[in-house]
């Protein structure tokens, strides 16, 4: 096997820790990857990622260019996949099946890691990745293997207890309600839908690397103590499983890196914004992969233009970026971008969304719940008004009430329901919240405790000294 392809190198061994990270795929995983990487290079460690090229979107592409300009001592190991046939998984996500290729190629890693200079003291992976990768790291390399979860600690008490709870009473594999021992019941109509057919390749992978936690040496989590603490002490505790590896709470993470598509320039949302009178505006967005149906695109027009207020929103159509040709005034139809001009912006491009959560004018955040986007939210002090689409988002939302940073519409349609949620509701329920203080009371308290965690001092700060110094004992 070829040496790693190490660019951006030439540093001679220091004696500090090497890690290595191994992300998968979807700008949900890679972003806490890429602040996690960002935060770790303010210590005096050496890093490396591993990057698999081309990316599924193009955003991807980007803020991998951007983590490895803006940080050029990061050496970037080029990762080349197995074939995979597709077609052995009709109509699968683009993202599962890249998550597949990366663990049917995880055996090359070896090989490939082995070769590194200098030579690696750590490695930390995805979620997605972990059933696969923790053996390679642990029994073929020797080296620890930590894991960064991209996602809730509530969702991952439910990733960590479902094999249990498969392997208790439910021999058939039939998925009902899930008692997560310590942190809470979750209705099967609140599991990631994919979780109810056993056969599905998420099922497969989501239950496989379950399986595999225990032998990890330890879990970033993209959360902070005040935020969800059930759901951490449960897992300190060993009640939702016994012998949970250590958790290290490291969030909220935050980006320090813009990728060249994120400049706010003129015309650019964040132009726009400052344009804006202090809390008037409703930001929506439903992050980087879920594609909202073109009748439920027009009643959400319909409920943003009865609500009478201004308004940002993010329109994605499809599941991956560069498949996205429509036109807007195709999707939002007639009239619709005239008659809210000056009052709305309305893009199909990347934005800074974290800087967007940041700015004084935005005052109601109608998102899908993803982990991410509630961190920003909650770092920004907006409330977040929750629809969750699929996968996480429903236990994601649990979390996001119960941890003050908003209102979730439980009885809102998934995706892939028949029933339309229409532009009436949509407008009523933007008016109650924005109106709602005690919400925005709430919120802005969470930001508080977000900014206590990371200060000097704080559990976020002091699980990330604590992490460090593991990684220099090692
Ligand atoms: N995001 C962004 N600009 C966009 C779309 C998404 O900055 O135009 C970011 C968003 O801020 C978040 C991430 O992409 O950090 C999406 O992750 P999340 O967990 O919220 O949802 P997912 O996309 O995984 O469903
Ligand atoms: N997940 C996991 N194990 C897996 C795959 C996913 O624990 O093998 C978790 C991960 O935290 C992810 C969540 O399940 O965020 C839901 O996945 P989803 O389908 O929503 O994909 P995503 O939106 O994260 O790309």
């Amino acid at each position: 096997m070829a040496p790693p392809e190490m660019l951006s190198s030439g540093e001679q061994d220091r004696g500090a820790p090497h890690v290595v990270f191994i992300p998968s795929a979807g700008m949900g995983h890679l972003f806490p990857f890429f602040r996690f990487i960002t935060a770790l290079s303010s210590h005096d460690v050496d890093i490396s990622v591993v990057t698999v090229l081309p990316t599924v979107t193009t955003a991807e592409a980007d803020h991998f260019a951007a983590l490895f300009t803006a940080l050029p001592r990061i050496r970037r190991i080029n990762f080349n996949l197995l074939p995979l046939d597709a077609s052995a998984f009709p109509g699968a996500d683009p993202f599962f099946l890249r998550w597949e290729s990366l663990r049917r190629s995880a055996h090359l890693l070896g090989p490939l890691l082995a070769g590194a200079t200098p030579s690696m003291s750590a490695v930390i992976t995805d979620v997605t990745l972990a059933s696969q990768v923790i053996p390679i790291v642990k029994d073929e390399l020797h080296l620890s293997c930590h894991i960064l979860f991209p996602s809730s600690t509530t969702m991952l008490s439910v990733c960590a207890y479902f094999p249990t709870y498969l392997d208790g009473a439910n021999a058939d594999h039939v998925v009902s309600d899930v008692d997560v021992p310590g942190v809470r019941r979750f209705t099967k109509a609140t599991l990631p839908q994919a979780l109810h057919d056993p056969n599905n390749l998420f099922t497969k992978q989501f239950v496989a690397n379950g399986r595999g936690f225990t032998k990890a040496d330890g879990f970033l989590l993209n959360t902070f103590e005040a935020l969800e603490p059930e759901a951490i002490a449960a897992l300190r505790g060993g009640k939702v499983i016994p012998c949970f590896p250590p958790v290290f709470t490291v969030g909220p993470l935050k980006s320090m890196i813009p990728a060249e598509s994120e400049k706010a320039g003129a015309g650019s949302p964040m132009a726009w914004l400052d344009e804006q009178p202090a809390r008037s505006v409703v930001y929506v967005a439903f992050g980087n992969r879920c594609a909202v149906t073109l009748d439920q695109i027009r009643e959400i027009a319909a409920g943003l233009e009865a609500s009478s207020f201004r308004f940002l929103w993010v329109l994605k159509t499809t599941v991956v970026d560069r498949e996205d040709t429509v036109e807007l005034k195709d999707v939002l139809g007639d009239g619709f971008l005239e008659r809210t001009q000056g009052r709305g912006l309305v893009t199909k491009a990347w934005v800074d969304q974290e800087a967007v959560l940041n700015h004084p004018a935005v005052g109601l955040f109608l998102s899908h719940s993803g982990w991410n986007s509630v961190l920003e939210a909650a770092v920004g002090g907006v409330p977040l008004l929750a629809w969750p689409r699929l996968g996480d988002h429903h236990v994601n939302a649990t979390a996001m009430v119960s941890g003050g940073v908003g209102v979730w519409m439980e009885h809102w349609s998934w995706d892939g329901e028949d029933r339309l949620v229409s532009g009436e509701e949509i407008g009523e329920k933007l008016k109650e919240v924005m109106a709602d203080e005690t919400v925005r009371a709430r919120v802005a308290k969470v930001r508080e405790e977000a900014a206590k965690a990371v200060d000097e001092g704080g559990s976020t700060y002091r699980s990330m000294q604590e992490f460090v110094a593991k990684l220099k004992a090692n």
